[in-house]
Formats: C-alpha cells, sequence, structure tokens
C-alpha cells in the first residue's frame, strides 16, 4: 500500500482511452466497475472533445458479483459492435475487472464479431497511463499492420500522438509542415487521427517519426524490426533539437537539410540585450522524461539558464533522463510522489520551476513562478490558440510561455533598488500577474521543514541545508541577508547556514555571511 494524495499518471487503462479515443472507426470495451465513467471527462471536459470517447463500459455491479460477469462482458460487447460497426475493436480490463479475471481477449474471440479484435494486457497494479497508451499502441500496429511496399515518394508515419497528449494536435501540425518543407509528406499519423485501416498500410512508409517516445517507441521498435523501417530519435522541441531532427531526417531520407526558417524568432529574443537578465537563472524541471531532457537543453543550450534540479514521474523513460541530468551535472530526480519532487525543489531553490499541473501547485505555495511543460495538465493547457511545442513555432511559444512568470528585468532592478517602495518591494511580486503579495520560499517555515527533511536523506550531490537550530542569525547578519535580492536570497542563506555548520559556527553575523559568499565563489 502506499499513501497517494496526486498521481501523475492514470492507471493503464486511461492510456488505452487515450489511443481509442485518438484514433476513428474503433472502439474499446472496458471490463470496468460501476463509475469508471468518470475518465469520459477527461476527453469531454479537459480536452474539451465534442463527442464522447468511443469507448463501452461494463459498468458491473456488487449485485452482478455472484452472477455471470462474463456474460455482461459478452452481451456489452455485442451491443457496442452492433451499435457502432467499428473496423476494430479493443477488449481489456480496469484494475478491479483484472481481479476477476473474465478474460476479455477469450471472451471476445469466442464471439465471431466481424472485425479485428484485439485483446489489451494492462497490468493495473504495476504499470501507469503511458504504459497502457504505449502497449495499445503496439498491440493496434502489431495486429493491424502489414509488410507493404515502399511509396514512391518519400514518406514517414508520425508516431505517439494520442488524445489528452500535452499539445499534441500543434506539434503534429508543426512538425508535418516541417517535414512538407523538406519535401516528406505523412503517410499515416497514428494513433491521433488515424482509422484502422489507416494502420494497415503504415509498412509502406519510408520512416517513422517518433513524436514521443513514451506512447509510440514500442511501437516504433516493432515497425524497425518487422519492416525495417528506421526511426528518429531526436524529438523537435527546441531550435537545437529542431535542427538536429532535420538533419536525422535528411541522414535517412538524403533530402536537403537546408530549411526555411523565416518564423523562428526565438534566437533573437533570447540574445537581445533584454535576455541578458535571464543569464544564470536557476531552473529546476519536473515533468515526463521527453519534455523535461528537452526543456533541458532549451534552458541551458538556448535561453541561458542554469539547470539546478531534473527529474521525471514515468520510470520508463529513466534512463535517458539520467544521462541528461548528467550532462547538466544534477542528481536525477526519479520519482511518481510529488512530496518528494516539492521537497527537491525547496532544497534546490530556483527561481523558476518548469514542470506539470502538480509543479504548479508546489510553485504556488513555495513562491516561485512557474511554467507548464508536460502532462498532467489542466484545462488550461488545452488552449484554442495554435500552441505546438515542437518546431520553430514551438519554439517561439517555449519563449513567451516560460519567460511570461518571471519578473521582468527593469522590475527586477527597482525591486533591488528600492526595497522600502510600497509598489516595488520584494514581496509584491511580478507586476503583470495582478495577484496579492505572496510569501517568498525562503521564509515559509514549512518550506525550511520540508528542506531540512531532504537535506537528512539526501546524497552527497544534492544541496544540504544546516538542520534548523543548529546556526542562528544575528540581527545585523539578518538585516544584510535582506539587501539581496529575494530571487537569490533562499540560495544565499542556505549556503550561508551550511558554510557555518561546516565551520562549527553557532551565530551568523554579517563577516559569516561575506566569508561564505567568498568562499562559494571560488
Ligand atoms: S477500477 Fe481502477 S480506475 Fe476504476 S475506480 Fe477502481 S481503481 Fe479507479
Amino acid at each position: 500500500m502506499k499513501l497517494t494524495l496526486w498521481t501523475y499518471e492514470g492507471p493503464p487503462h486511461v492510456g488505452a482511452m487515450r489511443v481509442a479515443t485518438a484514433m476513428k472507426g474503433l472502439h474499446l470495451v472496458l471490463h470496468a466497475p460501476q463509475g469508471d465513467t468518470y475518465a469520459d471527462l477527461l476527453f469531454t471536459m479537459i480536452e474539451r472533445r465534442d463527442h464522447r470517447p468511443p469507448v463501452t463500459f461494463t459498468t458491473f455491479r456488487a449485485s452482478d458479483l455472484g452472477g455471470d460477469t462474463a456474460g455482461l462482458f459478452k452481451s456489452a460487447a455485442q451491443s457496442a459492435y452492433d451499435r457502432f460497426q467499428p473496423q476494430a475493436m479493443l477488449v481489456g480490463s480496469s484494475c478491479t475487472a483484472e481481479l476477476i479475471q473474465d478474460d476479455p481477449g477469450g471472451l471476445a474471440k469466442t464471439m465471431g464479431l466481424d472485425c479485428p479484435v484485439v485483446a489489451l494486457d494492462l497490468p493495473s497494479y504495476s504499470r501507469k497511463e503511458n504504459f497502457g497508451a504505449d502497449e495499445t499502441f503496439l498491440a493496434l500496429v502489431r495486429a493491424l499492420a502489414k509488410p507493404m511496399a515502399r511509396t514512391e515518394a518519400i514518406t514517414c508515419n508520425l508516431l505517439g500522438a494520442t488524445a489528452l497528449g500535452f499539445r499534441h494536435r500543434d506539434d503534429v501540425a508543426e512538425i508535418t509542415a516541417l517535414l512538407a518543407k523538406m519535401g516528406v509528406t505523412v503517410n499515416v499519423c497514428a494513433p491521433l487521427g488515424a482509422t484502422p485501416d489507416d494502420l494497415t498500410r503504415m509498412g509502406q512508409a519510408h520512416f517513422n517519426v517518433l513524436l514521443y517516445p513514451e506512447t509510440g517507441e514500442g511501437a516504433a521498435r516493432y515497425m524497425e524490426r518487422a519492416f525495417g523501417q528506421p526511426f528518429t530519435k531526436c524529438v523537435p522541441i527546441g531550435v537545437g533539437a529542431t535542427r538536429e531532427f532535420i538533419r536525422e531526417v535528411a541522414g535517412i531520407t538524403g533530402l536537403s537539410a537546408d530549411v526555411d526558417e523565416t518564423g523562428l524568432r526565438q534566437p533573437w529574443w533570447s540574445a537581445s540585450v533584454d535576455s541578458t537578465y535571464l543569464t544564470g537563472k536557476r531552473v529546476f524541471l519536473f515533468g515526463d522524461a521527453t519534455h523535461v531532457i528537452t526543456a533541458a537543453r532549451i534552458a541551458a543550450e538556448e535561453i541561458g539558464f542554469t539547470v539546478v534540479g531534473m527529474g521525471c514521474y514515468n520510470r520508463e523513460q529513466a534512463r535517458p533522463l539520467r544521462a541528461a541530468a548528467a550532462k547538466h551535472g544534477v542528481e536525477p530526480l526519479i520519482s511518481d510522489d510529488y512530496l518528494e519532487v516539492e521537497a527537491a525543489i525547496a532544497a534546490a531553490a530556483p527561481e523558476l520551476i518548469l514542470g506539470t499541473q502538480m509543479e504548479r501547485h508546489i510553485a504556488k505555495r513555495l513562491g516561485i513562478p512557474c511554467a507548464v511543460i508536460s502532462a498532467p495538465v489542466h484545462v488550461q493547457d488545452f488552449p484554442a490558440r495554435y500552441s505546438p511545442q515542437m518546431g520553430f513555432e514551438g519554439a517561439n511559444v517555449i519563449f513567451d510561455t516560460w519567460i511570461h512568470p518571471l519578473v521582468m528585468g527593469l522590475e527586477e532592478h527597482l525591486l533591488t533598488m528600492f526595497r522600502e517602495d510600497f509598489e516595488f518591494h520584494d514581496a509584491a511580486g511580478a507586476s503583470h500577474h495582478g495577484g496579492k503579495a505572496i510569501a517568498r520560499v525562503e521564509d515559509s517555515p514549512a518550506v525550511a521543514a520540508l528542506a531540512a527533511a531532504v537535506a537528512a536523506s539526501a546524497p552527497a550531490t544534492v544541496p544540504v541545508v544546516a538542520p534548523s537550530g543548529e546556526v542562528r542569525w544575528l540581527p545585523d547578519a539578518e538585516r544584510e541577508l535582506k539587501k539581496i535580492p529575494f530571487f537569490v536570497r533562499g540560495v544565499a542563506k542556505r549556503n550561508t547556514e551550511r558554510f557555518a555548520a561546516g565551520k562549527g559556527i553557532a551565530d551568523i553575523s554579517v563577516d559569516t555571511l561575506y566569508e561564505a559568499k567568498a568562499h562559494y565563489a571560488r
């Protein structure tokens, strides 16, 4: 058992629903208890789809358990088939149905339905949503795609875009347009927008573009083995990654990598003098591994931030995340426990958090600016406007999104210069956010407690703080500390305490503060 308040991912059958809802002409029959239809709302409310997901639930009740739940499944599957006449059907179990072991796959086979039926194996107690989506898509491709002669013109499949994917809709549009500029046509984009019939002709593409490893890697690897189709390894989020992706596609196809970059504004925006104050800002990243790895590259190489922490919640992609964290010189955090994430953020004292909906809440509590880079997300991150993350327009969108929550350069200067001002004081926050003043991270007792807890269990590479009570700030030193701009004050405070603890100094004076500063500047 594990006490859980927030989960980053749903159960694997939600992943299966994401694949089914992304496609057309496909129907999913889920053996599930009454009440599981709550998952419909993810699609109709958060993603604002204008139709119910193509999912039939058996919705068994407690009174059904003494009877024929297998019969219930068969009649639900039959009526779904009769009503929707799908080109193919998926059948599987939710967590509770897994326990009663009715075997939807075996049952469906005995029914003689006049369409391919794909049985799903979704281990609900050991795996999660992304795994469910990846497995479902792989099972469909394995069942439906056939080896075929290549198309005459150079074509590719786009793999991994699903329903409820963070910006999948616009990423697909952006990458389709980018490939068109290179002379590559999209054969099938799947699962998003594809029918089962479309899947049967995936084998005719020259190669595959793996947009999201979390939800498409199983199928990409299968098609590489079964049809000899290479797949792209670079996810084109960020300018550097997009150019690398273009070179990768050019390498596979022999086409020119010289792509028109009109419309790409991010590099100049980052280079312009107004962005100078962004240099070295401390950023903490958390989310799914793909978005975190790509975001860390943008942060460090394209905007000039310093990555002070990064992690992901999906352990399937832990290996590439660990490799990326090593490049940025930080300890990787692989965890789906948001309390651990919160403690790590508090200990790293970043000036910006790039994360999921959960990190938005954490950021709010700690009084740290935040932008969303990854699912899980709420309704505001399924925007009406065009907002890709991939390609050149994606880079423009990312620059605006990340910079927006930060206090602007001039304002930051004013906040430091006129600390006593009625308007530009430390706790005022960014003026364009209109909210009331917020407590800063270093002032929060909850944060201090969290940071102390992390320090107690932290490996040597995680920043540690002196356990509270070991050192005392003398009034002069405390006043001096307040002269340090608020966005770096947390780090200065922690470093000084660590320095004092290391030297056995119980009372921190102004001198200790400056000695610590000199020590860490070396
Ligand atoms: S079957 Fe799974 S998803 Fe459905 S209510 Fe039970 S625990 Fe939740």
